[in-house]
């Protein structure tokens, strides 16, 4: 049986990189490792007065490049060593998009979609409250992520703000509302980054057949805030998107769906299936669907030992963290699929975090065009840098993505020097 374990496969793509980065064995080992685990328990008082006790954690894995970095995930999944992998994620990503900041991750074990509003802004009080200055605008800057939203950020924003007055608050968090220091281009940032990244894989040679996004056949695996920003983006730029999945089913439509309203459709019928025009699809055919670009853009292991000889995609665009184990990326690798590793192709995420932090410090507010034209650039080099190696080194894009992260964290914690 395959290691689903995503801390353990988080080390395993650190190891098939770590070989070729010369550093010694002991700083190579710390790096394996986060370097604070915060787990908390808490009591929150539900609507109907019951007391419910919640599990949080806070993973801060490294900060040699600048302070702690990552978003904040509300799932029942949630486990330590899930955010263990997401905070070790983040900072390798910080690294390959070449942003000051280190790499962390938290968590909430719940179910957002049983939980009211009040009840959620509750859990993340207390969820800040209690973190207290393990959190802050130069040690680690939480963020949107899974089931979390600028709402959430905005009530994280409120928790630290009362409880650290007399200074400038704001960069605390990012992917906050506009009207309270967000910045514009943020909520679309990851899956902007994304077609970037694909747009540059296509002009690079990369997807056999294909000359352009427009008329591309794409595919996107989980319908949240990156893929259906994904879809919407693909589709403006002339692809057919022709399936999207969520939790609860995939619709397909072979002639292109019209993802502004299937967004519509969603928001108003909590999912995308029954979507007018396509037909229904197991969730999990989505991804074995005959594609130009697969964008798998929910959870982490999705593309398995169990389905990756059954991908039918030229290209991988992964928006999602850790949706292909290291098994199925020696299959995908071994067959000529060219994967665009999560740590790259979703990095426009914490890249425009990064402007709205700049942001916030300057107290200033750039426009979209500003945001948007400096996320490109960020994101071509960052993808040229990845594969440039991989050309130059006969690397799968992943090990490759991990060479140029590791390389850029060890040579900056060497001219540190270890401290004391
Ligand atoms: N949660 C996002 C990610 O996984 C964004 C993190 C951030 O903006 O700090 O990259």
């Amino acid at each position: 049986m395959e290691d689903l374990n995503p801390f353990h496969i988080a080390q395993t793509q650190y190891a098939r990189a770590a070989r070729y980065i010369r550093a010694s064995d002991g700083l190579l080992e710390n790096l394996r490792r986060p370097e604070r685990t915060i787990r908390i328990d808490f009591p929150v008082k539900m609507d109907d007065g019951t007391i419910q006790v919640f599990t949080g954690y806070r993973v801060q894995h490294n900060n040699a490049r600048g302070p702690f970095k990552g978003g904040v995930r509300y799932h029942p999944g949630v486990t330590e060593d899930e955010v263990k992998a997401l905070a070790s994620w983040m900072t390798w990503k910080t690294a390959v998009m070449d942003i000051p900041f280190g790499g962390a991750k938290g968590g909430v074990v719940c179910d957002p979609k049983r939980l009211s509003t009040e009840e959620k802004r509750a859990i993340t009080r207390r969820y800040v409250s209690q973190l207290g200055s393990a959190i802050g605008p130069m040690i680690d800057i939480p963020a949107p992520d899974v089931y979390t939203d600028a709402t959430t950020m905005a009530w994280i924003f409120d928790t630290y703000d009362m409880t650290h007055k007399g200074q400038n608050n704001l960069p605390v968090v990012t992917g906050k509302p506009l009207e309270l220091g967000g910045s514009h281009g943020r909520a679309t940032a990851t899956a902007r980054g994304c077609i970037f990244c694909v747009e540059e894989a296509i002009a690079r040679g990369l997807v056999e057949g294909v000359r352009s996004l427009a008329g591309a056949r794409v595919v996107v695996q989980g319908f949240g805030n990156a893929g259906a920003f994904a879809a919407r983006f693909a589709h403006r730029a002339g692809a057919k998107v022709i399936a999207a999945s969520d939790s609860s089913g995939a619709v397909l439509a072979p002639a292109g769906l019209d993802p502004e309203q299937l967004m519509a459709h969603k928001k108003q019928k909590g999912s995308v299936v029954g979507f007018p025009g396509s037909s229904v699809l197991g969730g999990a055919e989505v991804l074995e669907l005959e594609c130009d670009v697969l964008i798998p853009a929910a959870l982490e292991n999705q593309i398995t030992a169990a389905n990756a000889e059954r991908v039918r995609a030229k290209l991988v665009a992964e928006a999602a963290n850790g949706p292909t184990t290291p098994a199925a990326d020696e299959v995908l690798h071994r067959r000529g699929i060219p994967v665009i590793p999560d740590i790259l192709a979703n990095g426009g995420g914490v890249t425009v975090s990064y402007y709205e932090w700049v942001q916030n410090i300057q107290d200033e507010q750039w426009d979209e065009e500003r945001v948007e034209g400096k996320l490109r650039k960020k994101m071509v080099n960052a993808f040229h840098a990845v594969f440039d190696i991989a050309t130059e080194r006969k690397l799968e894009p992943r090990t490759a993505a991990y060479v140029l992260a590791l390389d850029r964290v060890t040579r900056v914690t060497e001219l540190r020097g270890i401290w004391p």
